[in-house]
């Protein structure tokens, strides 16, 4: 792939800013080039040292745990800004455009509209798959993105591979991006294992679902390094902070917390199923690969409101198109979801 012809030429051109801390990497000296505190922090703990601006300790262990090289990663301030640079290092207001398939994750579409890009919708089937023959007639010679996200948020199912994979076979006049935001809770086998196969797919994941760090920001695209590299280039030069970069390493090493996180949300899960099952006035509850359900009920928009008022929060996706009077619905704690059981079964007595 010839990467150079769908990357905007002002960013392939771009000369990076280069920080101290890219210029001198050693760890050991008299440090007198960044105009750093040397008394150390208004804190109990330092940070008056720049941070690693590649993060290197972290890509190492990312590495191992993706089965991936390290310079296929790249790491932003939560997903959302991996979505960011690749618009803006992919698309020029006014000519290129990105193709969406709805109902799926708003920032796509904020993100385009931030930088004033052209968004072409094809919803996604009453199957909530993709509708492969309206994205192949979507795609002409300006699109640059087409993004995917399976498990999908909020319908909570997987695309079909299969249909994926037809894709990464027939479009490589840009870039396909799977957002796996959700993988940790599927049975699917992650994208980043077909890295090497298609040199146009991107991958998405985060530490903010299943390793419970939502505030501390960390998202994760994996690409060839060529891409990478662009990201490298035009990202913030410290926009993985230093205490960020500490507690992800302590994460990365406690893979059994994930683990049992995921175990105990799906049997939660189940549990939850099980439960709306007894209601009548559940009208469907569709099949979910992630960390929450979508559930259509009759009268949505009213229980929406009543379970506010119980103070339970859930995400009404009624006025969204293709998710007409359904609410999504986190998997909380066992008692949390007994809870949330007994409010709606209140509401409907
Ligand atoms: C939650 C979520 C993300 C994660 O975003 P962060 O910015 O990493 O917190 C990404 N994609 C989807 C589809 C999500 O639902």
């Amino acid at each position: 792939m010839d990467y150079q012809k769908y990357i905007l030429p002002h960013i392939w051109d771009l000369k990076p800013y280069s920080s101290a801390r890219d210029e001198f990497k050693g760890s050991e000296g008299v440090f007198l080039d960044a105009n750093e505190n040397p008394m150390g922090s208004a804190t109990k703990e330092s940070w008056n040292r720049y941070p690693d601006p590649l993060q290197h300790a972290i890509k190492l262990e990312l590495a191992k745990l993706k089965s991936c090289s390290s310079d296929q990663i790249f790491l932003g301030n939560g997903s959302d800004e991996a979505i960011d640079l690749l618009i803006r290092m992919t698309c020029k207001s006014a000519e290129h455009e990105i193709i969406l398939c709805p109902p799926t994750y708003g920032m796509y579409e904020v993100s385009a509209s931030i930088n004033d890009i052209k968004i072409q919708r094809v919803n996604l089937t009453s199957k909530y798959q993709l509708d492969l023959s309206g994205i192949k007639k979507a795609i002409h010679e300006k699109t640059r993105l087409i993004f995917l996200c399976s498990p999908n948020n909020p319908t909570g199912n997987k695309l079909n591979r299969s249909d994926i994979y037809d894709l990464l076979n027939t479009y490589s006049q840009g870039f396909i991006i799977v957002d796996e935001a959700y993988i940790d809770f599927s049975d699917e086998p992650s994208f980043i294992h077909e890295l090497n196969q298609f040199p146009q797919l991107i991958v998405l994941q985060t530490l903010s679902k299943a390793y419970g760090l939502a505030s501390l920001r960390l998202g994760m695209a994996f690409a060839h390094p060529s891409i990478i590299q662009l990201f490298n280039k035009i990202k913030p030069p410290y926009n993985i902070s230093g205490a960020t970069q500490k507690i992800v390493l302590e994460a990365l090493s406690n893979q059994k917390f994930v683990g049992e996180s995921v175990q105990l949300i799906l049997q939660e899960k189940n549990k939850l199923q099980n439960g709306l099952n007894e209601i009548k006035e559940v009208v469907e509850i569709f099949p979910s690969q992630a960390n929450f359900i979508l559930v259509k009920f009759n009268k949505a928009q009213e229980l929406f409101d009543y379970l506010i008022s119980e103070k339970v929060i859930t995400r009404n996706r009624s006025n969204v198109s293709l998710c007409e009077d359904s609410i999504r619905i986190t998997i909380g704690l066992a008692e949390e979801n007994t809870y949330l059981v007994k409010k709606i079964t209140d509401f409907y007595a």
